[in-house]
């Protein structure tokens, strides 16, 4: 009879189921002698635990914005992780272009912000705000305004008394603001 075992999802690397296990989560095709996949995720990643859930995410779409890591130095951070076409978790923080000043824009607790905003040689405030009028921006959401100069769908906001509006976000003439189009 065959051991009973908790499937995650599907390996993007060969097909096999991914199985949780006591240190994280593996391709079924990567256990035992005769393995011939390598998805092995570690289920600390960056001090911070991933969920069964956050793993079913990524391992659909590849790419994910996760807060609450937290650095050898104790400070708490949030990055994108992305899933390799090797197996590997990476973490790449940097996430579009600047549109102001063509920076790196990098995902911060708070806002996507350029990564010139101390540069005194070339200094930049850009940042896009990660919640605008209540609605969470996703990954897609921030890049599509920096490469894009606008969001492909309107958002969900909220007004003081609750009451809901709809809105694309997209860069205001000098790129230096997002607003509500
Ligand atoms: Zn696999
Ligand atoms: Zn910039």
């Amino acid at each position: 009879m065959e051991n009973e075992k908790k499937i995650v999802g599907h390996c993007p690397l060969c097909g096999g189921n991914v199985v949780k296990t006591c240190k994280g989560y593996r391709c079924e095709n990567a256990l035992g002698e005769h393995s011939t996949c390598q998805l092995n995720i570690n289920a600390l990643l960056g001090n911070r635990k991933m969920s069964d859930d956050e793993i079913t995410e990524l391992l659909t779409k590849r790419r994910m914005l996760l807060d609450g890591f937290v650095s050898k130095e104790g400070k708490a951070f949030s990055t994108v992780i992305v899933l390799s076409d090797t197996g590997t978790v990476d973490m790449q923080p940097v996430i579009a272009v600047c549109p102001h000043c063509g920076g790196d824009i990098r995902v911060s607790n708070r806002a996507f912000n350029c990564s010139n905003f101390a540069n005194e040689a070339n200094k930049c405030g850009f940042s896009i705000w990660r919640n605008i009028g209540g609605h969470q921006l996703t990954l897609a959401d921030a890049q599509e305004i920096c490469e894009k100069g606008i969001t492909s769908v309107e958002v969900e906001m909220f007004r003081e008394d609750g009451s809901i509006y709809r809105k694309r976000l997209g860069l205001s003439p000098d790129k230096l603001q997002v607003v509500k189009i």
